[in-house]
């Protein structure tokens, strides 16, 4: 915990440096509250949540201009909080009807860390002592599907993969009727995600669902977003929410990021939860997103 709490802070050092920023002043004036907004904005925020948290805090500080440090990093800790929202849930959902797998599907972007989300999540899911497959249902790319074996192996679980240019939707189904017939717990399915070149692909994710429910209920659809692309992330939130009920957010790369804002932002855009965070390229670099941590984290 104390290593995710260390880049947690790094990680998050917009939001830090805004808080520290207000703090420090001897006197806050309107140069003050216009410098911590754009440092929130900055953050990746979100304009809601900007004013609504400059909006608490100048209520609590600025009677007489004086930051108090104890009533500022008070009020700050619990309307961060409110904002990141301690009482959704944030479990995976992984209960299945008897003689069936559950089934979490992973969609995003190319490039925003499905494939290598797909292996993590599949390492924790066994240590937890599930038995998981994988289901390659990228079958655009040819080196997707290596890719995702390659994890399989690292992580010791097996991979269902069809032919290169195949049906996407009939190798996830493949995937789980195998599930069911080998009595696996989980079976994981990646798929393809290029946004912009093909809006058929889009269309085709809404498929792949539809057929893998003619064998079992999806349990999750866990939307991969990059934490460092800010705005674009949310622009991909979006298409994809419109898409499938997305059930759960994963952020990666949120060891490489300086705006741990987002986090706020695209709860707030998909009413959803962020579940999962990425906090590197290893294995083990995938972490429950806590709410309290992470507050703590930016606050240092
Ligand atoms: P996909 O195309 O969406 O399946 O993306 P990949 O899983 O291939 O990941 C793209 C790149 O991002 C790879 O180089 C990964 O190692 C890297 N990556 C994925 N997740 C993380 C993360 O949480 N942190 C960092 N630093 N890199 C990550």
């Amino acid at each position: 915990f104390a290593r995710l709490r260390r880049r947690l802070s790094s990680s998050n050092n917009v939001l830090a440096r805004a808080l520290a920023d207000l703090l420090s002043v001897d006197r806050i004036d309107a140069d003050t509250w216009d410098d911590f907004e754009a440092t929130l904005i900055a953050s990746d925020l979100g304009v809601g949540p900007t004013t609504e948290l400059t909006d608490a805090l100048r209520k609590e500080l600025s009677v007489d201009g004086v930051a108090d440090p104890e009533t500022a990093r008070r009020v700050l800790r619990s309307e961060l909080l409110r904002l990141v929202d301690p009482t959704l849930d944030r479990s995976l959902n992984l209960d299945s009807e008897e003689g069936k797998p559950a089934v979490v599907m992973v969609v995003g972007v190319n490039g925003t860390g499905k494939t290598t989300t797909v292996g993590k999540l599949a390492r924790v899911l066994v240590a937890d002592g599930r038995s998981v497959l994988l289901g390659a249902a990228d079958t655009f790319r040819a080196a997707a599907a290596e890719q995702l074996i390659t994890w399989g192996e690292r992580v010791g679980v097996s991979t269902v993969r069809g032919p290169e240019g195949g049906d996407p939707a009939s190798v996830a189904f493949e995937a789980v009727a195998s599930g069911a017939e080998n009595g696996i717990d989980v079976v994981i399915v990646d798929t393809a995600g290029r946004l912009h070149t093909k809006t058929g692909l889009m269309d085709e994710l809404g498929k792949v669902k539809r057929v893998i429910e003619k064998k079992a209920a999806v349990n999750e659809v866990l939307l991969v977003l990059d934490a460092t692309t800010g705005q674009n992330g949310m622009m991909q939130a979006r298409v994809f929410s419109q898409v499938v009920n997305v059930t759960g957010i994963v952020l990666t790369k949120l060891d490489g990021s300086a705006k741990g804002g987002i986090v706020v932002a695209v709860q707030r855009e998909l009413g959803v939860p962020v579940k999962l965070i990425g906090l590197g390229e290893g294995v083990d670099d995938l972490a429950p997103f806590d709410p309290e941590g992470f507050v703590a984290g930016i606050l240092g």
